[in-house]
């Protein structure tokens, strides 16, 4: 809910959790110092100099005028300010000193230098590979970008991934391999609730981004349906006209089943799958061959259910399929990804306003942190990294021989697993694997093996507890920069006050790196310039931002990418007529497109392009213009229970802690909210193991054990645990979770592995 009954009298910006990205503002905390002059473009009034003794020196307030959100945010982005405290954070470098084996202050000249000699040592005795680059989802485009930037050019590693990988990898390379683009939603936000179905798959938005279930009431109110795939009955689900509640990693044999009903039924659209796709008698004939019978073995879901989706989904013109963790965080996730979007592909459900498939990214920067270049495999604007031309481009801009830029590295989980063997010192900016990675305690290992490891980090993570040297960076709010959110919309976050005079911006961070290691220029610590350089690295790519300017994101609420800096139609997938143009002004109206063309006097003269809101309307981004169906088939997850390990273990979110929580479990509310992890389970299973309520329960699979309360509820499958991953600790739940690959995004299986359940000790 609204955090004050004022319009935004601060500066407006964007929350700095998740990627629905709510806009708020900031304004001076009460008794605080008096506000000054804001910075960067648009800047607004809210600024102000220093800090109180104790407090944030701004609270966050409603800005109702922001489309996505209109005002509502979520308990985590209401308080979001609280973490701006400078007793809550980390406010001078850290050095381990040898004589103590501890953690000290230090200058930011020792700091730097420290850190730049240790990767320099490391790099002329074991060679470039032997540094890597850990960069994160919740870094700004600016600072993805200087990141790939940096490991590439001053370090000269291949050796750089990101937790993004962790997040929606495979749903982003499902939309490759069909549409031959990933941008998260094809279309605004706005669309769920115009549509005449949603199917929802893997998603508890009601807790993950709750301002975002408003689009699932209005759809519901406009006639709309709702179907909600999940092992548990969530609070999203129970929003839903069917709830379906598949065993976990079977999602795959799920939508094999609808589409068989869809050809069985003859609900095909024949046309669109005749002049818009390829690859339909491929996937047709995987479909055919998984009978619905079968199928409800396999999941769980019963035939009759399997039949009134199927109805729900195609008995109205237009629908949607929305997939977010649940289906991506699988060994199969880039093939599940493609079965859903076979099954809007072969209902016509693709590439027209209203309908369509899209991916709900959860990082604050999820979209934008997987354009620019810090992805193990990509150069910015969303470029291949083994693509010659993309080379050349990209090289040009940094002013380099293209035979200079490293080849793909490591995926995330690859290079974890490789500290300590071949990669021998960590740059890891934004990211607390210790928590959040699979398999943690094993990444917690290997993080202690390295010879060095430098974190540049808001607070004290629990990966940051075990580095050589600490970098306290500023946060969102003390900082101007762009991030990118869900629906590919690129905001403009403003900086709102300034940060404690010991802490310095990321691109600082690299700036004084980089100057330490022979370059002087090339990576400044201004946002604004990086951003005007990222834009031209994006120049004709996939994600191309070249026509956004931050006067531009100032004046507007967001520019949705592609934008080339061009004519008004030179948008490569976007369309030149009717339906594209959902004003970024108010992201609600399906057929306002005059409201972003040029020259309709909404805009600031000169700007070309409006923006692409809706992709793909009159052609896909492949190369025959055509969406390609992949001929997904059914395969068991890598870790099936058996008699050791009876059960399935799930993990996922709750609504009041972001992530490994590093920020969020800092926060008094949050904190009372949810204090600590808990092993949901059945009453059933409950009964069998003896326990109730509360009780201390160990789950253990074949790589650990996770500790936490008994929570014990009908909600959830009785073949099926949940735990919640936002802690470390005994109730760590990634402890427990399977680092098995998807072989096409790399992506790990945290949604499902195999485990046991048994009383524990009283602590
Ligand atoms: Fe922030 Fe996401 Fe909550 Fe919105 S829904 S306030 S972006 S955490």
């Amino acid at each position: 809910s609204p955090t004050a009954a004022a319009a935004s009298a601060g500066t407006d910006t964007h929350c700095p959790y998740c990627a629905l990205q709510c806009g708020m503002a900031l304004r001076r905390a009460p008794g605080g110092p008096a506000a000054d002059a804001g910075e960067g473009a648009g800047g607004g009034t809210g600024a102000r100099t220093g800090t109180s003794a104790a407090g944030p020196p701004v609270e966050v307030v409603e800005r109702p005028g922001f489309p996505v959100n209109r005002g509502a945010l979520c308990s985590k982005g209401r308080t979001a300010h609280a973490v701006l405290a400078p007793h809550v954070r980390l406010t001078e470098p850290l050095v381990r000193r040898p004589s103590s084996g501890l953690l000290e202050p230090a200058t930011w000249d020792e700091a730097l230098d420290v850190t730049a000699a240790a990767l320099e040592r490391t790099r002329s005795t074991r060679g470039a590979d032997a540094v890597g680059v850990f960069g994160g989802g919740g870094l700004t485009n600016e600072k993805a970008y200087s990141l790939g930037k940096f490991a590439r050019l001053v370090l000269g590693t291949s050796q750089i991934d990101y937790n993004g990988r962790f997040c929606m990898s495979s749903a982003a390379a499902a939309g490759i391999r069909a549409f031959g683009l990933d941008r998260g939603l094809p279309f605004p936000l706005s669309d769920v609730a115009r549509t005449g179905c949603v199917v929802l798959v893997g998603s508890n938005l009601a807790e993950t981004m709750p301002p975002a279930l408003r689009y699932l009431t209005e759809l519901r109110e406009n006639g709309g349906k709702l179907i909600v795939i999940d092992p548990r009955r969530t609070r999203t689900a129970e929003h839903a006209d069917l709830h379906l509640a598949p065993r976990p990693g079977t999602d795959l044999a799920l939508a094999l089943g609808l589409l068989h009903l869809v050809v069985a039924e003859d609900r095909l659209d024949e046309e669109f799958i005749r002049t818009r796709t390829s690859g339909w008698p491929e996937a047709r004939s995987a479909a055919m061959a998984h009978w619905p019978e079968q199928v409800e073995r396999i999941t769980g879901v019963s035939v009759p259910e399997l039949r009134e989706a199927v109805r729900l989904f195609c008995d109205t013109p237009d629908a949607m399929v929305l997939t977010a963790r649940g289906p991506e965080q699988q060994s199969k996730g880039t093939d599940t990804v493609s079965a859903w979007i076979n099954l809007c592909l072969a209902t016509g459900r693709a590439g027209r306003p209203l309908s369509g498939y899209g991916c709900l990214t959860g990082q604050g920067n999820g979209q934008g942190g997987r354009e620019h270049g810090q992805k193990a495999d990509q150069l910015p604007g969303y470029r291949k990294l083994d693509d010659p031309a993309a080379r050349a481009h990209v090289a040009q801009v940094w002013g380099v021989d293209p035979a200079v830029l490293p080849v793909p590295g490591r995926s995330a989980y690859e290079l974890l697993d490789a500290l300590g063997g071949d990669v021998r010192a960590l740059l890891l900016m934004g990211s607390n694997p210790v928590v959040s990675a699979p398999r943690a305690a094993h990444v917690e290992e290997r993080l202690r093996a390295l010879d060095f490891l430098a974190v540049c980090d808001v607070v004290l993570s629990e990966s940051a507890q075990l580095a050589d040297v600490v970098l306290p960076v500023t946060q969102w709010a003390e900082e101007t920069g762009t991030t990118t959110s869900l629906e590919g919309r690129v905001l403009l976050r403003r900086k709102a006050c300034d940060p404690p005079a010991g802490v310095r911006s990321d691109l600082g961070v690299l700036n004084g790196l980089a100057a330490r290691l022979g370059w002087e220029k090339g990576f400044p610590a201004e946002a604004e310039e990086v951003f005007e350089e990222l834009c031209r690295a994006s120049a004709g790519g996939p994600a191309d931002y070249s026509g956004i300017t931050y006067a531009r994101l100032a004046a507007e609420d967001g520019v949705f990418w592609p934008c080339p800096d061009g004519r008004p139609d030179a948008g490569p997938y976007g369309s030149g007529d009717g339906g594209s143009g959902s004003g970024s002004g108010s992201g609600d109206s399906v057929d306002t497109a005059g409201q972003q063309r040029a020259g309709d006097g909404s805009r600031p003269p000169g700007i070309a392009h409006p923006g692409t809101p809706r992709l793909f309307l009159d052609r896909f981004a492949t190369p025959d213009g055509r969406a390609r169906f992949f001929p997904a088939v059914h395969r068991p997850v890598a870790e099936e229970p058996d008699a050791q390990y009876p059960l399935r273990l799930t993990t996922g979110r709750v609504l009041a802690q972001y992530q490994s929580g590093a920020q969020t479990r800092r926060v008094d509310e949050l904190n009372a909210a949810a204090p600590g992890p808990f092993v949901e389970l059945h009453p059933r299973l409950a009964g069998q193991l003896g326990v109730v309520d509360g009780d201390r329960l160990a789950v253990v699979s074949r790589r650990g054990r996770a500790v936490a309360p008994a929570r014990v509820t009908r909600a959830i499958r009785p073949d099926t645990v949940f735990m919640p991953f936002h802690w470390h600790g005994e109730g760590r739940a990634n402890t427990l979770t399977n680092p098995a690959l998807d072989p096409s995004s790399r992506m790990p299986e945290f949604k499902v592995c195999a485990v046991r359940v048994e009383p524990a000790a009283p602590s």
